[in-house]
């Protein structure tokens, strides 16, 4: 199913000038929107239900 809680979608974490800092593991969240850390500055990530988003993790799924 798609949506469900607990989803995983893994992405990078950019930064502006530096521009690639590392990976992030995001998991689904009750609401819809996304959570999670980056895995080398240790920053929290929030994302928005996005549908260009969860259209990515579908392809990366199938
Ligand atoms: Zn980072």
């Amino acid at each position: 199913m798609q949506g469900q809680v607990g989803t995983v979608a893994v992405t990078i974490h950019r930064i502006p000038k530096k521009e690639y800092c590392g990976v992030v593991v995001l998991s689904r969240q009750a609401d819809g929107s996304w959570a999670g850390k980056c895995s080398k500055c240790g920053g929290d990530f929030q994302m928005d239900r996005d549908a260009r988003f969860e259209g990515q993790v579908r392809a990366m799924r199938n």
